[in-house]
């Protein structure tokens, strides 16, 4: 919630989804993750925090829960568990995001909702997530936010993951997680 990227790229507004043909996508090699720095959210909330900031939409593409959609399931302890995990949608894909200054025209916007740590599920649907991007755009590039800091931008660690150390660990993930298996319930 505190990414403060604005929705003011130069080279980003004129951007307009026109329908989802495939004519229409814009070119993407980058996959930024960024987390959310709340212990709760999801889509519909962060899409709320952007439009207070003065987004025009919801600055991610996707968004990815931790089981707490909002404060209240926070604070009562009641974690709604069968949505950790759940990938939800936020700005269409063919629309570039508002998530990372000077990279948003190239690139797509996965926000993990947390502020350091992450949920086994949410890692299996990022995985998911990433190989699914990467059919439509193979070698799409990932990255962290904080990996791509212009000169004169403030230090961040967003998404306060060691991003080298996930893309080592990619390969052993799609080996060890089975996402289906996380959906059904192990047996
Ligand atoms: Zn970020």
């Amino acid at each position: 919630m505190n990414d403060d990227d604005n929705d003011n790229d130069n080279d980003d507004d004129n951007v307009k989804v026109r329908g989802r043909r495939p004519a229409d996508m814009r070119v993407i090699n980058l996959i930024v993750v960024h987390c959310s720095d709340s212990l709760f959210g999801d889509a519909a909330l962060v899409r709320k925090w952007h439009l207070e900031r003065g987004f025009s939409e919801i600055g991610y593409h996707h968004v990815i829960l931790n089981g707490y959609p909002d404060a209240e399931s926070l604070r009562l302890h009641r974690p709604k568990f069968w949505l950790d995990g759940a990938v939800e949608p936020g700005r269409p894909l063919e629309q570039a995001g508002a998530h990372v200054q000077g990279h948003n025209h190239n690139s797509v916007g996965i926000c993990l909702i947390g502020k350091e740590q992450f949920t086994q599920q949410q890692f299996g649907a990022l995985v998911e997530l990433i190989g699914r991007i990467r059919r439509e755009h193979p070698g799409a590039r990932l990255a962290g936010h904080y990996e791509l800091l212009g000169a004169g931008d403030p230090p961040k660690s967003c998404p306060n993951l060691d991003m080298e150390w996930v893309r080592g660990q990619l390969g052993a993930w799609r080996g060890q997680i089975n996402v289906t298996d996380n959906v059904k319930g192990r047996t």
